[in-house]
Parts: structure tokens; sequence; C-alpha cells
């Protein structure tokens, strides 16, 4: 059975829709044993993602789609010898021909904050996070190690690649680990593997600042992604000191790019969308403003994209909402949202402690 050069793919617990609310996704981080009974959370909450005729993901996680994305534009491997699939479907997708496994996650070793404030060692429950506990499945199953024996890499990357140490990588037969924005990196890597280069294993990639995407570089989507997650900005530069993406400079996508990869979500049914930032008020804005009539534009423009329905926003800042009402109003106006019908979004961390604040956060609240 003929299979694929690259397969991309991710545990169980992020494979998931999670019943279309994308936030139950939180519950990954807690307990595997001593919480929800698994049976329940793997039956009725972490449904598996539908899966296609050749065993290919219909939702993925964006960060996957971003990846698959980038190995196709840069002509690494043509649409035919690449997949996005979950574990269910790896016996289908892995074989002679699979020189590399990539392997995404947020929290691979259930390191991450919300991991470690609920499960672990120093957490509520001392079990494993569920998160750790299906990656660890995952990397260790026959499918993925025999895949290894025959010589195809295994490679781990995503938000949570910061918690591998070479220890972690043998004790899990994980061969390269790739940290940091991928879409420039990841093909050059895959396509020296696919060349037969040799490549020092085990090996921690980090990418370089020079190496990240410019807005306008990062690919466009190729499938839909779970919860309709479609990134309009990255980075944020307020430079809380316990926060990752302030380490990275703030971009923003062209509304061009964003309105594409609405429209690739809805031809592959995800109708309902997740417009991803780190805080959305400041969508084509500097680190300190609010342009109003870009923020209106966006939501007035994605909203009008045929089929899609804009139900959310990732994080918006407390800040922002509080200083700029007027953005706020015309939000809740396009998308038609009052006291009855509300969005639920992610404020980040705030406190009302003006001591932790200058301490931690000192240009979060800003104008305040
Ligand atoms: S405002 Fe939010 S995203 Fe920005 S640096 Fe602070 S915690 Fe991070």
């Amino acid at each position: 059975m003929p299979s694929y050069k690259i397969v991309l793919t991710a545990d169980r617990s992020l494979m998931s829709s999670y019943g279309n609310g994308l936030f139950y996704g939180f519950l990954t981080t807690g307990p595997v044993r001593g919480f929800v009974p698994l049976p329940i959370l793997m039956n009725f909450i972490f449904k598996p993602v539908p899966v296609g005729s050749k065993g290919e993901a219909i939702l993925a996680p964006h960060g996957l789609r971003r990846i698959e994305a980038a190995l196709v534009e840069s002509g690494v491997v043509d649409e035919s010898e690449i997949i996005v699939a979950p574990p269910e479907t790896l016996r289908k997708v892995i074989g002679e021909d699979t020189k590399i496994i990539g392997i995404y996650s947020h929290d691979h070793l259930g390191r991450g904050p919300a991991s470690t404030a609920f499960s672990g060692p120093t957490g509520i429950i001392h079990e494993e996070p569920i998160s750790a506990y299906f990656f660890k499945m995952l990397v260790t199953s026959p499918i993925i190690q025999e895949a290894r024996k025959r010589g195809a890499l295994v490679v781990a990357g995503g938000p949570g690649a910061w918690q591998f140490t070479h220890e972690d990588m043998n004790r899990l037969g994980v061969d390269l680990v790739l940290y940091g924005e991928g879409e420039k990196t990841v093909p050059k890597i895959f396509s020296k593997i696919l060349r037969g280069e040799e490549i020092k294993i085990p090996q921690i990639i980090h990418t370089k600042p020079s190496e990240y995407p410019k807005a306008e570089e990062i690919p466009l989507l190729r499938g839909a992604t779970i919860g309709g997650l479609v990134e309009v900005s990255r980075g944020c530069g307020r430079g809380c000191n316990f926060c990752k993406p302030t380490l990275v400079p703030l971009r923003h996508r062209p509304l061009t790019h964003i309105l594409k990869d609405i429209e690739t979500n809805v031809k592959y049914g995800q109708k309902n969308i997740c417009l991803h930032s780190e805080d959305i008020l400041r969508y084509g804005a500097g680190v300190f403003e609010v342009k109003h009539e870009k923020v209106v534009e966006l939501f007035e423009k994605a909203s009008k994209v045929p089929g899609a329905r804009i139900t959310s926003f990732s994080h918006a800042n407390l800040s922002s909402i509080a200083a700029h009402s007027k953005t706020v109003k015309a939000i809740a106006e396009i998308l038609g949202t009052d006291y009855h019908n509300w969005i639920g979004y992610q404020t980040g961390i705030e406190t009302g402690s003006s001591r932790l604040i200058e301490m931690h956060m000192k240009y979060k609240p800003y104008p305040f």
C-alpha cells in the first residue's frame, strides 16, 4: 500500500474538536486519574476528529496546518507526499515510504503552566497530565517506533517543544525537537532529511529570530483547523516577564490572507471561526495602540465570508477593552452579541495587585 513521505500527527487529546467547544481543550491539562473519568472525556468531550477516505484528518491543530502548508508551498514535498493524520489512521498512512513523522503538541511532557497547576508533582492532583499521557502513548506506539527502526525520523515540534531534554528524547524515542516558529526552518530541515543528508540525532534545534516569517510570509491554510482557529496576529510586545508570545515580534497578517484561511475552513466544513491573536483589539496596530478602523474592518469582512460565522476570538486584554469601548461596541454589533447572547474569550493573567503588576506585567494594563 502506498504511504506518505511525511506524516504529521498529534496525540488523541489534541486531535479532537472538543464537541465544538475549543476551550474544553484545557481539560487536557487535567490529571489522567482522579479527575473526570477518562472514558467519559474521550467519548463525550474529546471525540476524535472526522477522517477522510485517505486517512487524513478533516480538522487538525492550527500549528500542524501551518507546517503542512509551509512544506507544500516551499516545494519540499508534493501534496500527494504529505498527510496530516490522527492517531487512529497512522497504520494506513505510515509505511515503507515514510521518512519523517512530525508530532505536534503544546504540552508534550505535561510541563506547561496549566498542567503543572492541575496535575503532576506540583499540581492539585499528583497524577500524570492527560496531555503528557497521550503524547507518550502516541510517540511510543509500535506503528511509530517500528517506522523509526526502518529509518524514519521522529520529530517533535509545537509550543511544548521547550520541555525536552536529550534524556527525554532517548526515553521516548524522539530524534529531533524543533522549537520556535517553524514556517521557514522546518522546510529546510525536512528537505535535508529527504535528500539523505546526515543529521545529528538526538538534536534540539531552536529557530533563530532571523528565521521568523514576516506576517505576509505565513503560509495559507490548506485544510480546516480545530475550533476554526485562524491566526490574525502573532506576538505581543508588552513584555510580561512570564510570557512566551512576547518573545517574538508583533506581526499582523494581511486581511486578504485571513479571509482566505476562513474560506478554506468553510470549504472543508468548519464554519464556526475563532480569530486568534494575543489581543484582538490590537489587530493592525502597534504594541500600545488600538486602530478602531482596522479592527472593525477585520470583523466586518471576516463575518461576510460566505458560510462563515465568527463565533469567538481567542484573547483580548481587559485594558484594551476598558480603554476602547467604541471598538468593543462595534464588534458586538457586527457579531450580534448582547447581554443574553455573549461569547467567551481569554483575558490571560490579570491581577488587582499593583505590586504584582509592577513586578511581572508592567505594560499589560497600558494605557492605565
Ligand atoms: S499582554 Fe498577554 S500576551 Fe502580551 S506579554 Fe503580557 S501576558 Fe503575554
